[in-house]
């Protein structure tokens, strides 16, 4: 038994359409069928064992999260709703719509600091779009997630007092100690983002970026992205969260970049474990209510067919799910 499980980044509106493609705007699916693949993804990571999720992040989040607090069915969930870009304005007009964002009910700022990894990661806001960015949710009391891959980025949005650095698969030593010096916490990915697009190519190639070269970009980031979690977890005082990035075709396979980060990034089980609850909870500013099984917390537990702390593939095996002190599922009941 062990506390329900925290993903830190995963995207439930991505899915693969009747078509058998990724889902994008134009592609004839109707709103209603869209919110029903949403659920369908939320439900998978509920019943996986992960009780509380954050989107990072789509205007249709509300929707769900109002959707889940009324008929008491999915994971909790936190959103940043619409994510803020280096096109999204000068510095004036990132505060204008931090603030816009907290109006909207966000949880947390979502930044894109640098370019996907399919474009090679470079940094695209600048240091004082970031500083805006991040400096005004501090303010209004918000966290910010940037996504930023190149040493440049991760070191701008440390600097710049952003919460938390997603992915950083172009990271240094320098950049690390950095990090763990200012209390950042870095989110790195440690596969299953990878094989999933790899393993459902042909549902995502020719759209946007997933294209030749963007396949081979992920390739090549497969050995460096396990060899960043080596590196982070090796670098003293570096809180190094869990979050997935899970997109269309890996909801419900939320534990499998704990299963990569000890068997192929060399951690103990127990510290993956830490990762996604406890230190997950702090991370999302929620460590008086999850994260651990202790009184006055809420009842988020589950179950596995084995023991995680010795056997890290026993979290493939969840049994029992209770969110909120409200049984999910019982060992009796099918995922
Ligand atoms: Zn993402």
């Amino acid at each position: 038994m062990l506390p329900g499980l925290i993903d830190a980044h995963v995207h439930p509106v991505w899915y693969f359409n009747s078509k058998g493609r990724l889902h994008t705007r134009d592609d004839g699916d109707t709103p209603t069928q869209s919110l029903h693949a949403a659920l369908a993804n939320l439900a998978a990571m509920l019943n996986a064992g992960f009780t509380t999720i954050q989107s990072v992040g789509s205007p249709e989040d509300a929707i769900l999260r109002d959707s889940i607090r009324s008929r008491g069915t999915g994971p909790r969930l936190l959103t940043s709703l619409e994510p803020l870009t280096d096109k999204s304005g000068g510095p004036d007009s990132l505060r204008w719509l931090v603030r816009q964002r907290k109006q909207q009910g966000a949880d947390l700022i979502k930044i894109f600091a640098s370019a996907s990894i399919r474009d090679g990661g470079a940094q695209t806001m600048t240091d004082a779009q970031l500083q805006a960015a991040c400096g005004e949710a501090k303010a209004v009391g918000l966290r910010t997630l940037v996504h930023a891959h190149s040493a440049a980025a991760v070191r701008a949005a440390a600097l710049a007092g952003c919460t938390q650095i997603e992915h950083g698969i172009f990271v240094t030593q320098d950049v690390l100690d950095l990090m763990a010096a200012r209390g950042t916490y870095f989110d790195p990915q440690c596969g299953l983002v990878f094989h999933n697009y790899l393993d459902n190519r042909a549902k995502y190639e020719g759209i946007g970026n997933y294209n030749e070269a963007g396949f081979a970009a992920m390739t090549r980031a497969l050995p460096l992205a396990t060899a960043v979690i080596r590196q982070a977890l090796a670098t003293p005082g570096l809180k190094v969260a869990y979050g997935t990035d899970a997109v269309a075709g890996a909801h419900g396979r939320n534990a499998e970049d704990l299963v990569c980060r000890v068997n192929e990034a060399g951690e103990s089980p127990m510290h993956a474990v830490v990762a996604a609850t406890s230190l997950n909870a702090a991370a999302l500013g929620l460590a008086d209510s999850i994260g651990a099984i202790a009184p006055g917390l809420v009842a988020d537990i589950i179950a596995t067919d084995g023991d995680p702390s010795s056997d890290i593939t026993a979290l493939r095996r969840v049994t029992f799910v209770m969110k909120g002190g409200r049984i999910v599922r019982d060992g009796s009941t099918p995922p």
